[in-house]
């Protein structure tokens, strides 16, 4: 059985002690090629303007396949330039799918919280939405989970601060653990985040491989 689990990375290789949910936000055809776990998404940053509808059937075609474990990361993003409308339509067209293929979502989202629960409380979402790389205030943590969303921490965890207090607090069946794109190994996230909980290395692996098997299935 492996130990750890990193939800949403960039890096390549997978854990020596573990396996991650590789992200792709281009060339979705990689999916098909490779027999790992991933996620697919367009991302906020990465929408293609000229051709957004060319882009989104691309997503469908390889989002259905059994590797493909959640649609994202996708979402808004009010500090990029894309314009927000677009977004939108990016971001609503993935919670249908999301939805219709019955795969968790993965999110992004800068400045635009309001407009995420807007959007997720109006297309009637059923699946699981995690909030990744979460590193915001309690308040928002307390709405986002008041929302039935699941947060995802990284890097920032590692750093000693009031996202450490949230962490520390935070119910244990709503979170997960990532990389996203900082280069650093998953098993150093998991051991801040057993120290900041104050529990035991293994006491955490048993929760998130839990939290994993009920939101992904897996
Ligand atoms: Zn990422």
């Amino acid at each position: 059985m492996f130990r750890y689990i990193d939800i949403h990375t960039h890096a390549l290789e997978s854990p020596s002690d573990g396996i991650s949910v590789l992200n792709h936000y281009d060339h979705f055809e990689q999916a098909a090629s490779d027999q790992r776990y991933c996620s697919l998404g367009i991302h906020p940053w990465y929408i293609n303007e000229a051709e957004p509808e060319a882009q989104l059937v691309s997503l469908g075609r390889y989002a259905a396949l059994p590797q493909v474990l959640a649609i994202g990361e996708c979402g808004l993003d009010k500090v990029t330039e894309t314009p927000f409308s677009l977004q939108e339509r990016a971001f609503e067209a993935q919670l249908q799918l999301a939805q219709q293929l019955q795969k968790p979502l993965i999110i992004h989202c800068v400045r635009a919280f309001e407009e995420l629960i807007r959007m997720v409380h109006s297309a009637a979402i059923t699946v699981p939405v995690i909030v990744h790389g979460f590193n915001k205030n309690r308040h928002l943590a307390k709405q986002l989970l008041d929302q039935g969303f699941f947060l995802s921490f990284g890097k920032a965890l590692l750093k000693e601060g009031l996202l450490q207090e949230i962490f520390a607090v935070l119910p244990v069946d709503r979170f997960f653990l990532e990389t996203d794109n900082s280069g650093l190994d998953i098993a150093a996230i998991y051991k801040a985040a057993a120290e900041i909980r104050k529990i035991q290395a293994d006491e955490i692996i048993l929760q998130l491989q839990l939290n994993f098997k009920n939101v992904f299935g897996k």
